[in-house]
């Protein structure tokens, strides 16, 4: 395969920077270090081999993986990503960013992530289904309803979720909708979780101007990233009045200060065309775009996307994380010091899982909520997380990353505390 399989750098910096996280919290509460070694560690990991028959009849071998990095609170839950980043220690990284999200939103669920190493974009239909038949064959055994809850990430979506659906029912011979969420609604998905990672941040911005005194018609936004995060966090933000001045893709993007068209945006996306093509504005690159000066920025794409490099020259007042691990700990120091007020992604993102959770919920008792009661539900849970930020911050004068990340990792090592160590 032409794709490093173990050991490239941005899943060793990606982890280096989740562990790095993970001390700094540690230290600042005191942690037992008996504990903070334990979460150190992912519980479980398994790499498995997919070999997949291409569409020209040969065969390849694609490296999947899976790891559960905590199951302390509940069930293992996280994504599953097709992309040729995707690498042990990117995953763990990953993980590990789950099992504080989902303890910060105080959902009962441990944290995991999965993900097979592939240029999902070169592939065919044919070719991604049948990978992904095998690759659900494969952790079969390390997944299910109770035990890990796999759901859409970068370049996997619904359909892929229902592949894995079908394929774990046909093994286990009845239909098991709640070994995956993020399905479509007719197989037992939920309505709102499609939106929910991207309008959740977008409601936390809302949180923030009010905190910050502004108002969402006078502000400008740039998102990097259009896919299900940043291209519903682009059109959110439009709709409350929020100029969007530029917007990219992975190959790049489109600058222009007097705003930008984002449903005819959103359209031209739909037909497979680049965001860089859209006409109305001046091309920019992935780089460029996170220096353009502007009051709302939503890194919504990869990792280590802001980092003590590019930190100085960033102008933004809000800094919206929907993308997981997007800024590293030394870039957080820079911006802080600037005043940026930041919604880490750890909280940010959360409202994709949160709806996930709601989706499980809902799976288990064979009753479905209509969108209002999932939006007022989602709302909850999100404010009172952010509020749990806020203060935190501000009692231990702290940045609001070092904040959600002791919150959520002060929770899960009270309860491995009180379930104690086994044997
Ligand atoms: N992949 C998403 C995340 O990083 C959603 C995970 C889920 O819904 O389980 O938060």
């Amino acid at each position: 395969m032409p794709f490093p399989q173990q050991g490239n750098t941005e899943g060793q910096a990606a982890l280096k920077e989740a562990l790095a996280q993970l001390d700094h919290a540690a230290e600042r509460l005191s942690l037992d270090p008996n504990l903070a070694e334990r979460l150190r560690h992912a519980k479980r990991s398994l790499i498995v081999n997919v070999p997949v028959r291409m569409d020209d009849g040969h065969v390849t071998s694609f490296t999947g993986y899976r790891v559960q990095h905590n199951v302390t609170l509940g069930p293992g839950k996280g994504g599953i990503r097709y992309s040729p980043s995707v690498n042990l220690e990117e995953v763990t990284a990953l993980s590990m960013w789950m099992t504080w999200k989902c303890a910060l939103m105080n959902i009962p669920f441990g944290g995991a992530k999965g993900g097979v190493c592939c240029d999902a974009t070169k592939m065919s239909r044919g070719e991604l289904q049948r990978m992904t038949r095998r690759f659900t064959f494969e952790i079969f055994n390390f997944i299910g309803p109770d035990k890990d809850i796999p759901a859409p990430d970068m370049y996997t979506n619904e359909q892929t979720m229902a592949w894995i659906m079908d394929t774990y029912s046909t093994q286990v011979g009845h239909s098991v909708p709640g070994v995956v969420t993020g399905k479509p609604v007719v197989i037992g998905g939920s309505v709102g979780r499609r939106e929910a990672t991207g309008g959740g941040l977008v409601n936390l911005v809302g949180a923030a101007l009010d905190h910050l005194g502004l108002k969402a018609e006078k502000m400008t936004a740039v998102v990097q990233g259009f896919g299900n995060v940043g291209s519903v966090a682009a059109q959110e933000l439009s709709k409350r009045g929020v100029r969007v001045i530029a917007v990219s893709d992975v190959d790049g993007g489109i600058f222009n200060q007097a705003g930008l068209d984002v449903e005819a945006l959103v359209h031209h996306v739909d037909w497979k065309q680049p965001v860089g093509a859209f006409s109305g504005g001046v091309p920019v690159t992935n780089a460029e775009i996170l220096e353009i000066p502007c009051d709302i920025l939503v890194p919504a794409a990869t990792a280590g996307q802001i980092t003590a490099e590019n930190a100085p020259r960033i102008r933004c007042r809000i800094l919206a994380e929907g993308a997981n691990g997007p800024t590293t700990l030394d870039a957080d120091r820079i911006l802080e010091d600037a005043g940026v007020f930041i919604i880490p992604d750890i909280l940010g993102n959360a409202g994709g899982v949160t709806v996930s959770y709601f989706e499980w919920v809902q799976d288990s008792q064979n009753y479905f909520w209509d969108l209002p009661e999932i939006q007022l539900r989602l709302e909850k849970i999100m404010r009172r997380a952010f509020n749990e930020v806020m203060a935190l911050s501000a009692e231990r004068k702290v940045g609001h990353r070092m904040a959600a990340l002791m919150i959520g990792i002060s929770r899960v090592a009270e309860a491995m505390r009180l379930r104690g160590l086994y044997p």
